[in-house]
């Protein structure tokens, strides 16, 4: 009996794989641009890192994550996310000493999270994140959110629309909690369990909840920009500023949260208003979380960042239909006919590629008509004949397959000739 692959992962075979590197050929382009440096951090962690730096009332920690205990009794965890680790290595590693302030990073890699497959949501997903840590300048706000519309726009996205909130700062948080508390206090019996524990412990989360979306209180509940004090008021009209002045439109949603303590000011999305996109509609969620550092044990160091996964990227584009050119094509197939001719190939290819060409020849034992067959598959732009007459004579042929010029050279010229002609396309 053959084995299949796990729900909700998938594989990414040849031919997809290459629209991934080119979403991420263009992410880490543009993190270098904007001075963001890669960091990888491990696939698991100890579990607590998560508890703690996602929050013990979220839904990954309390329903998606894979945890297993290792052979020496150790509670481990599959990264269901990238912030935490980052911020433990950022203190860990005493990055806040760095005189480059803040510091910049980026990460590309595989998280876990236990959830009900379907389109856009899988067990393992690849996320794509940067974090800014160490400055709470209103401008780094409107960087990062630059910074990954930028990515999308590179791509070609056009239906994507950044939505943002704030949340405002401690004060202003303990008085909208207050409020949200008095407004779901005296019905939240026709909520769902989740919500029920939410209330004292997290009630901004409620906003968040999937199940009562459609509640009528959900609609009338108070909005956190009621209750900003000024400091978070001017701080909000400062991101708002510095965005409109680099040309990057956005909407306002005051229910847009991100239900932890330690979030706080900025919260934003980037959605797809693609038509035929689907039900989920969130490429990219992102926010300043300036609690976060103290609370894994560093410094009071205030940080903000986003994670996008590929996957809705990639969906993203196909949704808005936009395709590009794979430069995979091949340079030149080296057809051969007769034993002799077969084996001279071997070296004859290595040394195209080691020349910088990509080159293939036959190990299937095909005729010369499945040899010339497979060069049209690969969309050779040359292809290279070698018979044993030419062999004999130290001579080759060489084939350009869009002109269908035929030319017949020196075999030691060969490499050089090709190299020339490859040049000139
Ligand atoms: P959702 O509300 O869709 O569950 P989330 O709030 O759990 O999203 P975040 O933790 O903010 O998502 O992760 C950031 C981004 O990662 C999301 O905007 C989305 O693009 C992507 N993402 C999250 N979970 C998955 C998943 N299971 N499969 C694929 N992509 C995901
Ligand atoms: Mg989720």
């Amino acid at each position: 009996m053959s084995i299949n692959i796990p729900r909700g992962t998938q594989d990414i075979l040849p031919g997809t794989v290459e629209k991934w590197q080119h979403i991420e050929k263009i992410a880490t382009e543009i993190c270098r641009n904007y001075q963001y440096k890669e960091i990888r951090t491990p696939i698991f962690e100890h579990t607590e890192l998560f508890q703690r730096g996602v929050g013990d009332t979220t839904d990954i920690v309390q329903k998606e994550m894979y945890t297993f205990t290792d052979r020496g009794d150790r509670s481990l965890t599959l990264r269901p996310e990238g912030t935490a680790a980052v911020v433990r290595s950022f203190v860990e590693n005493k990055m806040f000493g760095d005189p480059n302030q803040p510091v910049k990073l980026y990460y590309n890699g595989p998280m876990f999270r236990y959830e009900r497959p379907q389109s856009g949501r899988y067990r393992q997903f690849v996320q794509f994140g940067v974090e800014a840590i160490g400055s709470e300048d209103p401008a780094i706000d409107a960087e990062v959110m630059a910074l990954v519309m930028d990515i999308y726009k590179t791509a070609g996205l056009q239906k994507v629309e950044l939505v943002l909130n704030s949340l405002g700062d401690k004060d202003s948080r303990v008085a909208y909690r207050n409020a949200l508390i008095e407004h779901f206090q005296p019905r939240i019996g026709e909520f769902c369990e989740d919500c029920q524990s939410r209330l004292e412990k997290n009630p901004m989360r409620i906003l968040d909840c999937k199940k009562d979306r459609e509640h009528e209180l959900m609609k009338s509940a108070p909005s956190i920009l009621d209750y900003l004090n000024e400091y978070s008021r001017t701080y909000f009209e400062k991101v708002q500023s510095y965005l409109t002045a680099l040309g990057i439109d956005f909407t306002i949603d005051p229910t847009l949260v991100r239900g932890l303590d330690y979030y706080n000011h900025t919260a934003f999305e980037v959605m797809s208003r693609a038509d035929g996109f689907g039900a989920i509609t969130t490429l990219c969620g992102g926010g300043r979380y300036n609690g976060l550092v103290s609370q894994m044990g560093g410094p009071d160091v205030p940080g903000i960042g986003f994670a996008f996964s590929m996957e809705r990227f990639l969906a993203a584009m196909e949704a808005e239909g936009i395709a590009w050119e794979d430069d995979n094509r091949l340079d030149c197939y080296v057809v051969s006919l007769g034993e002799e001719a077969k084996d001279y190939t071997v070296k004859l290819v290595h040394d195209l590629r080691t020349a910088g060409m990509k080159a293939e020849r036959d190990y299937q034992n095909r005729k010369m008509k499945a040899q010339f067959k497979a060069a049209d598959r690969l969309q050779a732009r040359f292809v290279a004949i070698l018979g044993e007459d030419e062999l004999k004579e130290n001579k080759i042929n060489i084939k350009d397959m869009e002109t269908g010029e035929q030319q017949e050279i020196a075999l030691d010229q060969f490499v050089e000739t090709l190299r020339k002609k490859m040049e000139e396309k």
